[in-house]
C-alpha cells in the first residue's frame, strides 16, 4: 500500500488507502448522508467530491490505476468528458500532477482536449519480441460539412436563455426565507452557450460540429518495453470546436506469463527437479519467449541445493532502445525429494556408503529421554497462534506465486 500515487479521494472519504470495500461503503453513506444537498445546502461540492471519490473507489479497476498513476490513471478509467473534467479539476486542482499545467492551455493559448488514456495489455512474449498492433477506437471529428461551425456562417446565436453563459442560475426556495441557488446546465443550448436555427443546421452532423469516426491506430510496442511505459500519439485525441485535440496515451500493460517472471530486464522462472538430478547432473529444455528451445546443462558432480538460484547470462529480456543488450535469467530450483519408503530400508547402507559420512554423535552424560518426530502439515498452521508467517507470506505476490504450501520442515 506503500505505493499510492496520490491518496487525495481517500481523504475525502476519511479512509486509509488500504480500506477494504466494506469500510469504504460505510464511510460514503455517513458522509453522504451529512453532506446532501437537501439537508446540507451550505455544503459546497463536497457532496459531489463525497460521490465521485466513492465511484472511483468502489470500482476495482478504476482504484487500481488511481493508485498506480493517480489523476492521470483516473482520466482513462472515466474516459473523460460528460462533466468529469469540472470534477476533476475540483479535487486536483490543476497543477497538483505535473503534466496539468499544460493540460488545459496549448501552447499557441488554445483550451486543449483531453488526452485520451487506454490500457494496452502485451504478453511477455510481445515485449520481447517487439510487436505490431491495431487498435481500434471511436473518436469525434470535425464535422467536414460545415467545417465544426455546426451550420451555415451566421447561422450561429448566442443562446438567449442563458446569454452565452451555458448554465443558468436557479433560485430555490427551501423553506420561507431560506433560498438556494442552483446552477445548472442551460437546457436551451445545453450548455453550449449558442443555438443555431433549425433550418440553418448542418445535416450531417445535426448541428453537433463533431461527428464520431472510426480510427484504427498502427501501435508498434518496441523490444523491451516495460509495463506501464506509454506510447502516445500526439493530438489524435477527440476534436471539437476551437480546441486543440489532446493527445491518446496507450499505457501499457505486461500480462502475467505462465513460466517467467520479470523484474526489470532480468527474468526469473522456477524449475522442479528430483534428488537424482540434484545430485548427478542433469539437462533439460526450455522454451525461450522468441520461441528457441533452450538447453540448459549441469555437468555430474556438481550439486544443487534446495531452493537455490542459477543464472544464465544474456537470457533475459531486451533493453529497450539497446535490444541486442540482454538482462540475465536466474532460474531457481526446486528439488523434490523421494516420497517415504521409496526405497527398501535394507538397501539403505549402499546409499549411506556413497554419500558423505554422517557427523559424529557427542557422547551424552546423563539420562535421555526419546520423543517421535511426526508429520506436520503447515498449511493448517500449528494450532499456536505463532505462525503468523502464512498471512506475511501473502502480501507478497512475488514469491507466494511460487512457493507451495507443502514444503515439510523435515527435508531442510
Ligand atoms: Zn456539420
Ligand atoms: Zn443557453
Amino acid at each position: 500500500m506503500a505505493n499510492v500515487a496520490d491518496t487525495k479521494l481517500y481523504d475525502i472519504l476519511g479512509v486509509p488507502p488500504g480500506a477494504s470495500e466494506n469500510e469504504l461503503k460505510k464511510a460514503y453513506r455517513k458522509l453522504a448522508k451529512e453532506y446532501h444537498p437537501d439537508k446540507n445546502p451550505n455544503a459546497g461540492d463536497k457532496f459531489k467530491e463525497i460521490s465521485f471519490a466513492y465511484e472511483v473507489l468502489s470500482n476495482p479497476e478504476k482504484r487500481e490505476l488511481c493508485n498506480r498513476y493517480g489523476e492521470q490513471g483516473l482520466r482513462e478509467g472515466s474516459g473523460g468528458g460528460g462533466g468529469m473534467d469540472d470534477i476533476f479539476s475540483h479535487i486536483f486542482g490543476g497543477g497538483l500532477f505535473g503534466f496539468m499545467g499544460n493540460q488545459s492551455r496549448s501552447r499557441n493559448g488554445r483550451r486543449r482536449g483531453e488526452d485520451m488514456m487506454h490500457p494496452l495489455k502485451v504478453s511477455l512474449e510481445g515485449l520481447y519480441n517487439g510487436k505490431t498492433t491495431k487498435l481500434q477506437l471511436s473518436k469525434n471529428v470535425l464535422c467536414s460539412a460545415c467545417s465544426g461551425q455546426g451550420g451555415k456562417s451566421g447561422a450561429v446565436q448566442k443562446c438567449s436563455a442563458c446569454r452565452g453563459r451555458g448554465v443558468r442560475i436557479m433560485i430555490r426556495q427551501l423553506a420561507p426565507g431560506m433560498v438556494q441557488q442552483m446552477q445548472s446546465v442551460c437546457s436551451d443550448c445545453n450548455g453550449e452557450g449558442e443555438v443555431i436555427n433549425e433550418k440553418d443546421r448542418c445535416k450531417k452532423c445535426e448541428g453537433k460540429k463533431v461527428i464520431k469516426e472510426v480510427k484504427i491506430l498502427e501501435v508498434h510496442v518496441d523490444k523491451g518495453m516495460k509495463h506501464g511505459q506509454r506510447i502516445t500519439f500526439t493530438g489524435e485525441a477527440g476534436q471539437a470546436p476551437g480546441v486543440e485535440p489532446g493527445d491518446i496515451v496507450l499505457l501499457l500493460q505486461e500480462k502475467e506469463h505462465e513460466v517467467f517472471q520479470r523484474d526489470g530486464n532480468d527474468l526469473h522462472m522456477t524449475y522442479k527437479i528430483g534428488l537424482v538430478e540434484a545430485l548427478c547432473g542433469f539437462q533439460f529444455t526450455f522454451k525461450h519467449l522468441d520461441g528457441r528451445q533452450i538447453v540448459v546443462k549441469y555437468p555430474p558432480g556438481k550439486v544443487i541445493e534446495p531452493g537455490c538460484v542459477r543464472v544464465v547470462r544474456g537470457e533475459g529480456m531486451p533493453q529497450c532502445r539497446y535490444p541486442f543488450e540482454k538482462g540475465d535469467l536466474y532460474i531457481k530450483f526446486h528439488v523434490q525429494f523421494p516420497e517415504n519408503n521409496w526405497i527398501n530400508p535394507d538397501k539403505l547402507s549402499e546409499l549411506e556408503d556413497l554419500l558423505p559420512s554422517r557427523p559424529e554423535v557427542p557422547n551424552i552424560i546423563g539420562e535421555t529421554e526419546e520423543v517421535e518426530l511426526q508429520e506436520f502439515d503447515s498449511t493448517r498452521g500449528s494450532g499456536g497462534g505463532q505462525r503468523r508467517e502464512a498471512y506475511n507470506d501473502s502480501s507478497d505476490e512475488e514469491s507466494s506465486s511460487h512457493h507451495g504450501p507443502g514444503v515439510q520442515c523435515a527435508h531442510q
